[in-house]
């Protein structure tokens, strides 16, 4: 996010928030069910949905545009399966909206000619030789996802790595924060998200309360000198002490769109109430959000958004680190 683009986002949020306008000011928008990989932790590849096509979302952005849209995250499933990601890309960036993918990598080299418009990139790594490959299944290397992170940040594009926490990694935390160090990269940290695996249970992957304790410690310490992005009270959420993040803005200034268009508060708050699909229009279905208090929140790219909408000034500081 450029300066002005974090100045304009930042008085919208205001407005809406002073004046109660309902906007979708942030949306994540799954692109498709499929995946590259088999990811221990995931199961949406098991049920792909059926896939909205490029003209149907080439219309919702252009609706999400007139509706106030600032920020659209592509995801997935891996959004490169999609031919045209290029072109849905290029549609929301001509729309003045800024662009994001979540990816785990591995056709970013590959397809990085098309994505000349996409402003920010966050890639799936969970570790170094043996953990990423024991956890993100698919018979392919670390190393050509720090290869496809490279190419992004050389191609200009901000890129960041993403780390869940599992038992294979939670001690590692100094490494994946060195491998995003030397990249000149940042690196974001996520919690197992029991919704993330369609109901099969996740036990054998968390992490034990110790271990969790000793890694999101050293978070605390080592954020601020390192290539972490996490905000200071992200983490300090994660450690427990503070027991809730702001108040929710889903529905109010964020949501996510799934495969078929069925619009939720939020990735892991699918399924959870029946709000329509982009079909019967894209606010109608947003206004249906009703406000939301979940006991957990574990994307942390909703939890970031609540204390930013909140005006949490750790947050403010952390976003300006990364502009
Ligand atoms: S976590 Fe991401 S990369 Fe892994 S299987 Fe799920 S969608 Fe694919
Ligand atoms: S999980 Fe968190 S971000 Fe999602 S709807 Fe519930 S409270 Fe909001």
């Amino acid at each position: 996010m450029n300066a002005a683009n974090a100045l304009s986002t930042a008085a919208i949020m205001t407005g809406a928030l002073l004046f109660g306008v309902r906007a979708p000011l942030a949306v994540s928008l799954s692109v498709t069910d499929r995946c590259t990989l088999r990811c221990a932790y995931c199961g949406i590849w098991r049920e792909p949905a059926e896939e909205l096509g490029t003209e149907s979302l080439e219309r919702l952005i252009d609706e999400l545009a007139r509706l106030g849209t600032r920020r659209l995250t592509f995801t997935g499933g891996e959004p490169l399966l999609r031919g045209d990601l290029g072109v849905l890309v290029d549609r929301a960036a001509a729309r003045g909206i800024f662009t994001a993918m979540n990816t785990n990598g591995l056709l970013l080299r590959e397809r990085l000619g098309e994505l000349k418009n996409l402003d920010y990139v966050k890639v799936s790594y969970d570790g170094p030789a043996g953990v990423h490959e024991a956890q993100r299944s698919g018979g392919r290397d670390h190393g050509e996802v720090l290869a496809g992170a490279a190419a992004a940040r050389d191609a200009g594009i901000r890129t960041a790595l993403n780390a869940t926490l599992t038992r294979h990694n939670v001690g590692l935390l100094p490494e994946i924060a060195g491998a995003a160090a030397s990249l000149g990269v940042a690196v974001d940290f996520n919690r197992l998200s029991p919704h993330a695996r369609a109901g099969v249970g996740l036990e054998e992957l968390e992490p034990s309360p110790e271990a969790l304790r000793d890694a999101l410690e050293w978070l605390s310490t080592h954020a601020r000198r390192s290539a972490v992005s996490c905000s200071p009270p992200y983490i300090a959420y994660l450690r427990g002490t503070r027991g809730t993040p702001a108040p929710c803005r889903a529905g109010r200034l964020f949501c996510y769109i799934d495969t078929r268009g069925d619009v939720h508060p939020c990735f892991d708050a699918r399924g959870r109430v029946e709000c329509g699909n982009v079909s019967g229009g894209v606010l109608a279905a947003f206004r249906r959000i009703p406000a939301m208090a979940c006991a957990r929140c574990y994307c942390s790219a909703a939890v970031e958004f609540n204390f930013l909408a909140s005006g949490n000034p750790g947050s403010i500081m952390n976003l300006s680190k990364w502009i």
